[in-house]
């Protein structure tokens, strides 16, 4: 099947390996296990080195496994190129290693992932500065720029309180002062956004969550959009300016970032994540869909102070979500009335399992101020809108009205 013709979304990736040659006409992309790759002509093994001819070399930079799915996440993201990660946070470390130096400004959306969050406090121990902005709001974002502002980094939908960045206001402010635009699609996932659509220059998408899907690897991928002009940035390093421009981005960002630090996308676990973006498509239509019947049946509830999920008409930002997003998202979250014990109410739930994690085919719900923003302290947590009753909840693919009964008859009767 070569050609060149343009599919929907899931037969892209359904099909997109066979595009290309592929061993034994396999129809997954085999799993490579070798962490080296031998040539016969050491001309050959020079040039690859010299970045003259392509080809593997030592599989922390690059692994035949990993680059097919690298290749998938550009094809569901619309970009040209991307680099795979052991991990989420690992994508999001590199950004930083790779393009930001000592007196640069960073400014992030305040409304943040924990542990994006715990990483700013560490790069701003590195020296560069930081400023976190409510990004629902583009006049904040800019009211924060400086002259040595070189990023504005938010998530499409925060983690766990749901808030919308003003996406496209950014992208186009960005554009205009020339500044390195980065999206977490984390929560949206390209099936539900495309960033490159509001000029985002790199993409963050944790693996771990919704393309992987079923809880069984850790991974993260940063995607480069082709919106960024690299020619303009300060801190590329010569040695890869006898490349393309367009490619000055990835170049450094593989070489400072993946091949210095190391945190590379086991084969194995690059196979796990492939086969689940597989039923991307699928599995976001039935959590955005379960998501959105239990937001209204809890709004609906007496016993519930207050539903946070984009896709209800009573979010500051469910206009805006509705232009962005194809649908509101798999998560949510909501807090009980004071008179009912949020951990009783927790434990008496039989399908939603208490556990961290998101974007699972199972249901699953965690009381946020005491576990995964227990460490930031109540005083942070109120600043991002975080109630100390706050459950958030990432809904699966179970069967809508079996959901519905399990959170209704955990209600105090
Ligand atoms: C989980 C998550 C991450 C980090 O991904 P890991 O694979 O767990 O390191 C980053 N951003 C968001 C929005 C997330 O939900």
């Amino acid at each position: 099947m070569t050609n060149t013709k343009q599919y929907g979304f899931t037969t892209t990736i359904l099909h997109g390996d066979r595009q290309k040659t592929i061993e034994h006409g396999s129809l997954h992309k085999p799993i490579h296990t070798s962490v080296t790759y031998a040539y016969a002509d050491a001309r050959e093994l020079a040039a690859v080195f010299q970045g003259k001819q392509p080809g593997y070399r030592y599989a922390r930079q690059g692994n035949p496994t990993v680059a097919a799915l690298e290749e998938k996440i550009t094809k569901m993201e619309g970009g040209i190129a991307s680099l795979c990660f052991a991990t989420g946070m690992a994508a999001i470390g590199s950004v930083f290693q790779g393009l930001l130096r000592q007196g640069d400004h960073l400014v992030s959306s305040s409304f943040l992932f924990g542990n994006t969050n715990s990483m700013w406090q560490t790069v701003a121990g590195q020296g560069i500065d930081v400023s976190l902005v409510d990004a629902t709001d583009v006049k904040a974002v800019e009211a924060a720029l400086t002259p040595a502002t070189r990023m504005v980094f938010v998530e499409t939908v925060a983690n766990p309180r749901t808030q919308v960045a003003d996406l496209a206001r950014i992208g186009a402010l960005c554009k205009a002062r020339g500044i390195v635009f980065v999206v977490d699609n984390t929560m949206t996932s390209p099936y539900l956004f495309k960033p490159k659509t509001v000029g985002a220059s790199l993409v963050v998408n944790a693996l771990t969550k919704s393309i992987g899907g079923h809880g069984d690897a850790l991974g993260g991928a940063l995607t480069d959009t082709g919106c960024f002009d690299w020619s303009a940035y300060p801190h590329i390093a010569d040695n890869f300016k006898s490349q393309p421009v367009a490619q000055w981005g990835i170049l450094q960002l593989r070489a400072k970032a993946l091949r210095d630090f190391g945190a590379a996308l086991s084969p194995d676990s690059a196979h796990h994540i492939a086969i689940g973006a597989e039923t991307l498509a699928l599995r976001m239509t039935r959590s955005c869909a379960n998501a959105l019947a239990l937001a209204q049946m809890l709004e609906a509830d007496p016993h519930v102070a207050a539903v946070h999920y984009p896709g209800l008409a009573s979010h500051p930002q469910y206009e805006l979500a509705s232009q962005l997003f194809a649908a509101a998202g798999g998560l949510f979250s909501f807090e009980l009335k004071d008179n009912v014990d949020c951990f009783e109410y927790l434990n008496r739930l039989k399908i939603g399992i208490l556990t961290s994690n998101l974007g699972d085919t199972r249901t699953l719900v965690i009381p946020v101020a005491q576990t995964i923003f227990h460490e930031m302290g109540q005083q942070r947590r109120a600043a991002m809108g975080i109630g100390e009753s706050l459950i958030r909840v990432s809904c699966g693919i179970e069967d809508t009205a079996d959901l519905l009964e399990d959170f209704r008859q955990a209600m105090p009767a």
